[in-house]
């Protein structure tokens, strides 16, 4: 019955197209790319947490900075006056050197902590080197997998789009009824809805059937559309 080896034509192209839909959504690069869409994720929450932790960190750093040269600014006034020789009387002349020398361990002091929060913002920075390195491979990964995602994406559309044109011209001498029965055996069956009928075998559940059963449908008039009995899908003899 050519309707039914239509039918069977029909089944091959959903076959290939549900096999090929499957490709596209299975693709592994696709499941490389959640992968490093995730590590970037996790990446970029870490070098927020870390810039945040070196900001803070600068932003001491340039306060004690400030404070220095504001101190060394003052020095240089004082410096300058006590040099000049405008000041002469010892009393104000002792009293400005004890100011030099008080502003001095000031100095001292804020170079230590100008010290300490550079220490302490190395490992931060260095830390958020790594992170951007890290970043910039991670970036190239997801471009080239993004590429090789788009070629074979537009491989797959290609041989879909012959398929189902295919299917549809396959389809177009099928009843409507007939191609209906088989969409629903399709959807119950694993996308299978049409079997040939191989030396008694359904190949569409793969066993064989019985000897009476196989009489049955070699008397069925012509045109007469068959299940298996053993899983329900047309029989193609
Ligand atoms: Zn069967």
């Amino acid at each position: 019955m050519a309707v039914l080896e239509d039918l069977l034509v029909v089944q091959e192209h959903d076959s290939a197209i549900d096999r090929l839909r499957y490709k596209k959504e299975t693709l592994p690069e696709q499941a490389r790319l959640a992968e490093v869409e995730k590590a970037l994720a996790a990446l970029d929450a870490s070098t927020a947490e870390v810039g945040a932790r070196r900001d803070d960190v600068a932003r001491r750093q340039q306060r004690h900075e400030d404070e220095l040269s504001s101190v060394e600014t003052k020095i240089g006034e004082v410096e300058k006056r006590l040099y000049s020789g405008a000041v002469s009387a010892p009393r104000e002349l002792q009293a400005m050197q004890a100011d030099v020398a008080s502003l001095n361990r000031h100095r001292s002091d804020i170079e230590d902590r100008v010290l300490e929060t550079m220490q302490e913002r190395e490992p931060l920075d260095a830390e958020l080197t790594a992170f951007a390195e890290q970043r910039a491979g991670l970036e190239a990964e997801a471009d080239q997998l993004r590429q090789a995602i788009a070629e074979q994406v537009g491989e797959i559309d290609a041989e879909l789009a012959t398929e189902l044109e295919a299917r549809q011209t396959a389809a177009a001498s099928i009843p409507d009824d007939l191609i209906g029965q088989y969409e629903r055996l399709r959807g119950k069956q694993g996308g299978v809805g049409a079997a040939r009928l191989v030396n008694g075998r359904c190949s569409g559940c793969h066993l064989t059937l019985p000897a009476t059963e196989l009489d049955r449908i070699r008397r069925e008039p012509a045109g007469t559309v068959v299940l298996c009995d053993q899983c329900g899908r047309i029989l193609v003899p």
